[in-house]
């Protein structure tokens, strides 16, 4: 069952190589990816794509290939690959020669990664196009922190471009490469934020009985914010509840008017989160009311990530896809979910498919600054695009 990379793909690799170091040095944020995905566009364009579309949900872009017998119409026939596009405001330390010459903002998740590994894929298929339907090649932006999924699908993108199965992968730092791995069920977690302010009465630190103090009360909206995992939910249930950030008062004898606190919570279903969205409602007015004084919650300036959960179907073909290119020796087929969150969630709430991890060696871990993606993961990446597609879209 093993077919290890075929050799049109290791004669790839080198243009991939330049094209993924060309992605590091001109790294975009959110959405922003104006050269990113005008680059991409070119490139669908030279490789012989059916259709190049820009713009979709602002700088995303979709491509479609038809496969040996020509376009499929029908959802059935059509499945769309997944990419993200943007960089993080991080100061690279990679001192790599094609380290980021935008200083500030890096590509520390690999999603210049991501990008090449699509591209390479388009171009092999585009060659052989030895699948029957249309594959609908997605390159999105503002996966970190901007929703950027979810503003594609709110383009439009599943009415205009209808398809059976979505499918995403993203590097594995400290999985070695030419391994692969996939959760089944939940792979990672739901990511809300959350906004506090306690609004007190300020007065003179010596006569806190003229006021109404909102840093006691604050004090206590964290103790009490931390019996959600522990006395709330279900054990077996993971989340984490997190205050990351308080501000209030400048003097140390006056007593403020309000606090801030800042903070997020995370876990592996929609419904947990729900629920902890109720109890931190509950604790923060509870609290608020038996001291006296008002709380605001502000909502998300930005959607809150869903969980991402992979279907059973899609996972299954992702696996086998992933055996052909390594063997089943190198797939971790049941990997532990992740805390950390994905906008691919979006697009997995809407249509079935599978996210999978691709081992990307000995790096640093993603979003820090020392972190690169290791170019050796480009002719595992690009057979397994290539592979799945053969396999999503059988051409007997
Ligand atoms: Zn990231
Ligand atoms: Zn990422």
């Amino acid at each position: 069952m093993n077919a290890p990379i075929k050799n049109s793909i290791a004669a790839l690799t080198p243009e991939l190589t330049e094209w993924r170091r060309d992605f590091h040095q001109n790294p975009e944020l959110l959405y922003e990816c104006d050269r990113t995905a005008s680059k991409v566009a070119e490139r669908l364009r030279a490789f012989g794509f059916d259709e190049v579309h820009e713009g979709i949900g602002k700088t995303g872009v979709i491509g479609l290939l038809h496969g040996a017998s020509g376009p499929a119409m029908h959802a059935d026939k059509r499945v769309l690959l997944r990419a993200d596009m943007d960089a993080l405001p991080i100061l690279e330390e990679t001192g790599a020669g094609h380290a980021s010459q935008n200083p500030g903002v890096m590509h520390a998740c690999g999603h210049d990664g991501h990008t090449t590994l699509l591209l390479g894929a388009a171009k092999h298929l585009a060659e052989a196009r030895d699948f029957d339907g249309t594959l609908v090649f997605c390159f999105q932006p503002a996966e970190e922190g901007g929703a950027g999924a979810q503003a594609m699908i709110e383009d439009g993108l599943f009415e205009r471009f209808p398809v059976k199965g979505v499918y995403g992968l993203h590097n594995w730092p400290s999985l070695p490469i030419g391994q692969f791995a996939v959760a089944r069920g939940p792979a990672m977690a739901s990511a809300d934020r959350l906004e506090i302010i306690v609004q007190g009465r300020g007065g003179h630190g010596a006569m806190p009985h003229l006021a109404r103090d909102p840093i006691v009360a604050a004090a206590e909206i964290v103790m009490s914010l931390q019996t959600i995992v522990s006395r709330v939910l279900d054990p077996l249930e993971p989340a984490v509840v997190s205050i990351t950030s308080i501000h209030a008062g400048q003097a140390f004898n006056v007593i403020p008017d309000t606090v801030e606190m800042r903070g997020t919570f995370r876990t592996l279903s929609d419904e947990t989160a729900e629920k902890i969205k109720l109890e931190i409602r509950r604790i923060c007015e509870g609290v608020a009311a038996a001291n006296d004084m008002t709380v605001e919650i502000r909502p998300s300036p930005t959607p809150a990530y869903p969980t991402t959960v992979n279907h059973p179907k899609e996972t299954d073909i992702a696996i086998a896809a992933m055996r052909a290119v390594v063997g089943a020796e190198n797939v971790i087929d049941n990997i532990k979910p992740v805390m950390g969150a994905e906008d691919f969630a979006f697009m997995l709430k809407r249509v079935p498919g599978a996210y999978i991890f691709m081992g990307n060696g000995d790096s640093a871990p993603v979003h820090h600054p020392a972190y690169d993606f290791n170019d050796e993961a480009i002719p595992y990446g690009v057979s397994y695009w290539s592979e799945l597609a053969r396999r999503v879209l059988p051409a007997d």
